[in-house]
């Protein structure tokens, strides 16, 4: 292969890539515009227009970046209701419980949702071994910040049982209890509110095969 070849290679790599970029981005300026014409089609627009700009949230959802759980739209719920944080594998670092405290203390949100999910890639990723059906992580030597995440994931996991019926779903439940009790242990205004009874933390665990949620016990 020649050098011409190989440029020639990599200009249409990048335009191929390039292509990729606009096409989603019009695909997401297109969105925005039937969400617009949505407002403009309502009974009431400009009440519509100033319930969507209200911050009034209810509940804090501590969720994974997965992109089949949404919060907005698996809790049928609208713009300002509630207030999310997502990040893969819904675990509780320094800039989740920092983002958390802000919630408790400007809106006094009396719920606090950590929401996982089956068939999370990063709770696989952080077990012995890859549960059946899930993807390995890719390897990149670029990725340098991943290490960590996974370790948080890990520490969560550790104690997932290999003989459970579904081992994989047993480290999804663990990941959650363990990001349960990480948010009280790191954050003195969480435990607080949580011994003053002003605040639930609930745990929670999305099925995307169903769409349903089922909401967990707390961990004993
Ligand atoms: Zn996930």
């Amino acid at each position: 292969m020649t050098t011409s070849d190989l440029s020639g290679q990599q200009a249409g790599a990048a335009e191929a890539v390039g292509e990729t970029q606009s096409n989603g981005l019009a695909r997401l300026a297109e969105g925005n515009a039937r969400f617009l014409d949505g407002i403009a089609a309502s009974p009431d627009p400009a009440g519509l227009a100033a319930a969507l700009v209200a911050a009034d949230p209810y509940a804090i959802v501590l969720g994974c970046s997965d992109s089949r759980v949404p919060p907005e739209l698996i809790f049928d719920e609208g713009a300002g209701r509630l207030f999310v944080v997502r990040v893969a594998s819904n675990v509780a670092g320094q800039s989740e419980i920092g983002s958390i405290e802000y919630a408790i203390a400007r809106w006094n949100c009396p719920l606090l949702l950590v929401l996982g999910h089956t068939q999370c890639g990063g709770v696989a990723a952080a077990m012995d071994r890859l549960p059946a059906g899930a993807d390995a992580v890719p390897a990149d030597p670029g990725a340098v910040n991943l290490g960590p995440l996974l370790s948080s994931i890990k520490f969560n996991v550790g104690r997932a049982s290999t003989t459970a019926p579904d081992p994989w779903l047993e480290a999804v439940r663990l990941n959650v209890d363990g990001t349960v009790e990480a948010l009280q242990l790191w954050s003195p205004i969480i435990r607080a509110r949580v011994k003053l009874g002003e605040l639930a933390i609930v745990g929670a665990i999305y099925h995307v095969e169903t769409g349903a949620v089922e909401f967990l016990e707390p961990a004993g």
